[in-house]
């Protein structure tokens, strides 16, 4: 099969001003495949008159009336004041703002109807800001519901209803799934599906409507979910017809590299190790997922796979999003692999003119692993013959800066590597067009950290806990909480925090690290830590990922509540790395919020950080998951991951078999609802 396949025509562009269309184009919708998927967020009643008198009850509804009298008032605020009344009874419509052509359509005499909430005011029955339109003596009542759309500023439902009202006549609602599967998922067709949703007959159940649980919803939702699966896995079999470099290892590096580590490999590590060999020496590109909980090893398995092709001939680059992770690395790797007679180089954007011209030209000749920050992927950074991109931490880098560091070879083999397990369903849209290998075991003799909630008014205690932990020779972290307003305020509280804990804890050595240090300075106050020479590290969360310094034993967290579940569970992670029992303490200020509430009673019951995601997921939605990685593509607008699992599972399924036996409608599926923004979904 190949990507372009055979191409289904483009939807026609949207026929409108150029002023209507740019507006369009801010809510992503640019033809009229586009507007057929514009699916109304709920629907107003205006197939019925609701007398006036009757017009109470807190529900919206449409009255007719006629004005008897229309003022401007200035006092307490400018507002238009309108009298109006039917047969049985009078209102008041009250506009705080409005055009000059709204107020002429409310001059006396003016037959309207109106739809809106009516309440009790000041001068008996009102409604505030209604939607209103002036009609003619007995004209007909719109026979169907009232689809509201989603929209942008100056763009009004009324236009957009007409112009939907048009696609529906004259679009394309052809089908797209072959009946026979079509009836075998039980769903009903797209045409009878699509006009039932924009313009469902009165008397429709709003409520199944708003639930989205109609038939109908299902049917979207299955089709919404489809192109993305369709989508993701084209790209999966695109890339196999890319040639890559085949690493077939020609000496035992990585061997000896087992050799000299003062620990066997877990059966997990083991596995993961053979999936990867095993890519490495195809001749298309590995895109494979090394997915592990916070401690599991996963650079270890990364360091084995720069191993196969360094031995192969090539290069490996390494790339971790922080400056203290990635020299953390950096030092690990060649400790590991110098003795071996591997040339590793480093690149930072901290290094000095001087380094740095050293470090390019290794990195651009005979360096054989290049380990560094973003600054891998600047303008200038040559690789020779890259044959492996390594990415840690991958969610936190956009799509573009992996795709910069891939572009540093020609088609390398790709490792991303992630502590944030990916919950199920998430993984199986989001992440179909990779490999996916997880980490599920744990070294061993690793002891279960224990987790501890302390209220703030009892920080005094933790202080005495920090200095008995010490005096038994262990290391602590105390995380200072997060400020999210203000970079600078953050920083204050860091550095108040120092000073607060070196008064209180004069015997001890209390260091201080957070993000606007210099990378210098940040590397030699980690270095400082790893060493033993620092008792207490005073953080912000530049500490979150990675870093790794098996003595440090005890991690304490200010505002604990203020975090985010991943968030607490990585930084967690930094302790319960060597063989002491460690703890974790959480402070938190009341009251919390119910969030705030639930996260910290998930933190506190679960160290499992796969069942930590899921219910972060539940409270959170997908959107935090995958981060950058969906960067100018929607999320899914109406499948929901959790409530829709099974519609994520059933279109896994028909992706497959489309893309094999039915390619022409897949190939006019996914134009329907991706249109031009399938390349996004490739990256
Ligand atoms: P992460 O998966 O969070 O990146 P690391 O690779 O940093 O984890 O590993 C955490 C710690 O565990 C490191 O100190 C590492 O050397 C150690 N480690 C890795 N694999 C094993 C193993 N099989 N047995 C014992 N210790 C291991
Ligand atoms: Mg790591």
């Amino acid at each position: 099969m190949t990507t372009s396949g055979a191409s289904a025509p483009a939807s026609p562009p949207i026929r409108a001003s150029e002023a209507l269309q740019k507006k369009l184009a801010k809510i992503g919708l640019h033809s009229e495949a586009d507007l057929l998927v514009h699916l109304p967020l709920r629907y107003e009643d205006e197939t019925r008159i609701t007398p006036v008198n009757r017009a109470f009850g807190g529900e919206p509804v449409q009255i007719e009336v006629v004005v008897q009298s229309n003022e401007i008032q200035f006092r307490p605020r400018r507002q238009m004041i309108v009298r109006a009344a039917d047969d049985s009874g009078e209102i008041t419509l009250r506009f705080f703002s409005f055009y000059p052509n709204q107020q002429a359509a409310l001059s006396e005499g003016s037959r309207i109807r109106v739809f809106g909430e009516v309440r009790g005011g000041f001068f008996g029955a009102e409604m505030v800001h209604p939607r209103f339109r002036k009609v003619g003596d007995n004209e007909p009542l719109p026979t169907e519901m009232t689809p509201v759309y989603p929209s942008t500023a100056g763009l009004a439902n009324s236009a957009l209803q007409k112009l939907i009202g048009k696609a529906l006549v004259v679009g394309d609602l052809s089908e797209t799934l072959p009946d026979e599967l079509r009836q075998r998922l039980k769903l009903p067709g797209l045409a009878r599906s699509l006009r039932f949703l924009h313009t469902p007959p009165p008397g429709t159940d709003l409520d199944t409507l708003h639930a989205r649980n109609h038939p109908a919803w299902r049917r979207v939702k299955f089709d919404e979910v489809l192109a993305q699966q369709l989508s993701l896995r084209r790209a999966y079999l695109a890339r196999r017809e890319q040639g890559a470099p085949v690493l077939v290892a020609q000496d035992d590096l990585g061997a000896r590299l087992l050799d000299q580590l003062p620990f066997g490999l877990t059966g997990a590590q083991l596995r993961a190790m053979a999936e990867i060999a095993d890519d490495l020496a195809q001749p298309y590109p590995m895109q494979r997922l090394l997915q592990g909980d916070v401690g599991a090893g996963k650079t270890i398995v990364a360091a084995l796979a720069a191993c196969q092709a360094i031995s192969a001939g090539w290069q490996a680059a390494f790339m971790a999003p922080t400056e203290i992770l990635a020299e953390q690395h950096y030092l690990k790797l060649k400790d590991w692999l110098e003795p071996l007679g591997v040339r590793v180089a480093w690149l930072s954007g901290s290094l000095k003119t001087k380094a740095k011209r050293e470090q390019l030209a290794a990195t651009a000749a005979e360096a054989q692993l290049v380990v560094g920050t973003h600054a891998l992927i600047q303008d200038g950074v040559d690789f020779a013959k890259l044959g492996l991109a390594i990415v840690d931490e991958q969610h936190r880098f956009g799509v573009a800066q992996r795709l910069a560091l891939r572009k540093k070879g020609n088609n390398p083999h790709q490792l991303m590597m992630s502590a944030t397990p990916i919950p199920r369903t998430l993984a199986m849209s989001y992440y179909a067009d990779l490999d996916v290998t997880v980490l599920d075991e744990l070294p061993p003799g690793r002891t279960p950290i224990k987790t501890r909630l302390i209220a703030d008014n009892r920080r005094e205690d933790v202080v005495g806990f920090v200095k008995k932990h010490v005096e038994e020779g262990r290391q602590a972290y105390w995380v200072c909480p997060l400020i999210e307003e203000s970079e600078a305020l953050q920083l204050q509280t860091a550095q108040d925090t120092y000073e607060q804990l070196s008064i209180d804890l004069p015997e001890l050595t209390v260091g201080l690290v957070h993000g606007r240090l210099k990378a210098d300075e940040k590397q030699a106050v980690m270095a400082a830590f790893a060493a033993g020479e620092i008792d207490v590290l005073v953080a912000t969360t530049v500490i979150e990922v990675g870093v790794d310094v098996p003595n440090a034993s005890l991690m304490v967290i200010e505002h604990a509540e203020r975090f985010g579940l991943s968030q607490l569970h990585q930084l967690r992670g930094r302790v319960g790395r060597g063989k002491y029992e460690s703890s974790c303490v959480l402070i938190y200020a009341g009251p919390l919020g119910e969030i705030a509430r639930q996260r910290l009673k998930i933190i506190f019951e679960n160290t499992d950080g796969f069942e930590i995601a899921r219910q972060d997921l539940r409270i959170r939605g997908p959107g935090e998951f995958v981060g950058a990685r969906q960067s100018g593509v929607p999320l899914l607008r109406y499948a929901d991951l959790e409530m829709d699992a099974d519609l994520v599972e059933m279109a896994r399924d028909v992706a497959e078999e489309m893309l094999t036996e039915h390619l022409e409608l897949a190939e006019r599926h996914l134009k329907r609802w991706l249109g031009s923004r399938e390349e996004l979904l490739k990256s």
